[in-house]
């Protein structure tokens, strides 16, 4: 092991992942290295690693925050030392896509990626992000791990703001991961009268109720059921499917209410086709919404989030490992007594 060279979690091309070392990125211009501090394992990782995921690039790691090291020639706003957050895709702001309400589906959005990834002590953050305001600076009273859930954050405000989620609305949240639980957050904090979660696992239960949820274990009471309880028989004005399953999606249909919303926001296994009687949603009026990551417009309102207290990142924190514990880290991640699993270097 060289003076130059560092430990990374990649991709293998014949699947899986593995921890290897290899030499340290160095800076182009208009280019940053950043040392990783803190870097969130999220759902879209764990499909990467086991084949389901083909929307982007083979490279995991991407809820990340860390220290710029090196700075590239000709960049002007950062300096070594300064503490930063830098998204791995960042859309162009100017074609049709960026112009019509579709910055996630920009062309360039899914082009350009962190180096080898955020899994890595050191990575390599493109000029693309960097000119394309994609990089933002941590505040003084955001810790690194705080700062990570600023992506996973931030897809969780577009896709509220995707639903027209209106203060007073009676919502159902199915599936009480991180996610889940940062849209019961969200939810609460914007006004929403009922929030409803459910989940199998009774620890994610417990902590959608410490954060004002009604909780409903979806192994036990039949949910259906449950919603119109607290909806006056109707069902609930939006539901938010947290959960990468076709019952869930589902389950979040049979909760709303005739005109009501579902919002896609869970990702599924390539190849999930749903067995629903389609001509129910038309009758009921039922609109489908699906929310795919978010911009740096978000990005900095998450942020916002996070450092007011809004959002309790930190708290979504179950588990940390270190890069070399990765495997372990993947075991804990699916174990449903688990929240937020947290890599560090
Ligand atoms: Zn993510
Ligand atoms: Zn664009």
């Amino acid at each position: 092991m060289g003076p130059r060279s560092m430990k990374a979690v990649v991709l293998r091309q014949s699947g899986g992942m593995e921890v290897i070392e290899m030499e340290r990125p160095r800076a182009g211009p208009g280019e940053l290295i950043v040392r990783m501090e803190a870097c969130g394992l999220c759902g879209t990782d764990v499909e990467k690693i086991e084949g389901g995921y083909k929307a982007s690039k083979p490279v995991i790691g991407h809820e990340v925050a860390g220290v710029v090291v090196e700075v590239g020639e000709g960049v002007e706003s950062f300096r070594v030392g300064d503490p930063v957050i830098p998204h791995h895709h960042v859309p162009c702001y100017s074609c049709y896509y960026c112009l019509n309400g579709s910055p996630t589906m920009c062309p360039y959005y899914r082009e350009y990626n962190l180096d080898p990834g955020g899994f890595a002590e050191y990575f390599r953050v493109p000029s693309w992000i960097v000119s394309h305001d994609g990089v933002l600076r941590v505040p003084d009273r955001v810790t690194f791990e705080e700062a990570s859930m600023t992506e996973p954050v931030a897809c969780c405000v577009r896709a509220i703001e995707r639903s027209n989620f209106r203060e007073g609305e009676r919502v159902v949240v199915i599936g009480c991961g991180p996610i889940g639980l940062t849209f019961v957050e969200l939810l609460r904090r914007g006004g929403a009268s009922v929030v409803i979660a459910t989940d199998r696992s009774e620890f994610r239960l417990d902590a959608a109720a410490k954060r004002g949820a009604i909780p409903v274990n979806s192994s036990r009471a039949d949910l259906r059921s449950e919603v119109m309880r607290y909806t006056e028989g109707r069902g609930a004005d939006l539901s938010i499917v947290a959960a990468g399953n076709t019952k869930a999606l589902e389950d979040a249909i049979t909760a709303v209410r005739r005109g009501g919303r579902v919002c896609l926001f869970g990702v599924l296994p390539a190849g999930s086709t749903l067995d629903y009687d389609m001509s129910n949603l038309i009758t009921r009026e039922v609109s489908i919404i699906s929310s795919n990551a978010a911009t740096e417009v978000e990005m900095k309102k998450a942020l916002e989030f996070i450092s007011r207290g809004v959002v309790d990142a930190d708290g979504l924190i179950t588990h940390r490992y270190s890069l070399s514990q990765f495997g372990e880290a993947l075991l804990t991640f699916k174990s449903l007594s688990s929240l937020k699993v947290m890599i560090r270097p």
